[in-house]
């Protein structure tokens, strides 16, 4: 755990988020700034920065977890399609140095975007996260 990490306070419960998926090294939760409707993170328990730094039982779960997920938001949201994405260090966008991987579903012809500036509504967020757990 890092003290100043924003991802391990989720994880510890200090910090809030809208939660959809837990299991031994992995949590799922709506990310507050969605690209598109249902951008959902998966990220590992354990801090690590990226994928360098982290460890196969990290990473093999965060896979089996982000299959698990994309399959709830193919049943909640029926998307056209859903990009799965990870970014490594400033120069490939990275913002958060606790290792994620993103799932966005997509619409057919929307412009492609890895970030916004604009935070989720909180009501839809929460919505969301609910009926993707249902969904699992
Ligand atoms: P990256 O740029 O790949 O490091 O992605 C970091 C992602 O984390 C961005 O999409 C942010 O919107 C998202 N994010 C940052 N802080 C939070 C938070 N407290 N809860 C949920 N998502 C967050
Ligand atoms: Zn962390």
């Amino acid at each position: 755990m890092n003290d100043s990490c924003i991802f391990c306070g989720i994880v510890r419960g200090s910090a809030p988020a809208f939660k959809v998926y837990e299991d031994d090294h992995t949590l799922a939760f709506m990310d507050i700034f969605p690209v598109t409707d249902g951008h959902t993170l998966v990220i590992t328990k354990e801090h690590c920065a990226d994928l360098f730094a982290a460890s196969d039982i990290a990473l093999q779960g965060v896979m089996a977890t982000a299959q698990r997920v994309a399959r709830a938001l193919r049943r909640v949201l029926a998307p056209d399609g859903l990009m799965v994405f990870q970014l490594n260090g400033a120069a490939a966008g990275q913002t958060v140095y606790h290792y994620h991987m993103h799932l966005m579903p997509r619409t057919a012809g929307e412009p492609l975007a890895l970030h916004t500036r604009v935070p989720g509504d909180p009501a839809r967020l929460r919505e969301l996260a609910t009926a993707l757990t249902a969904a699992l």
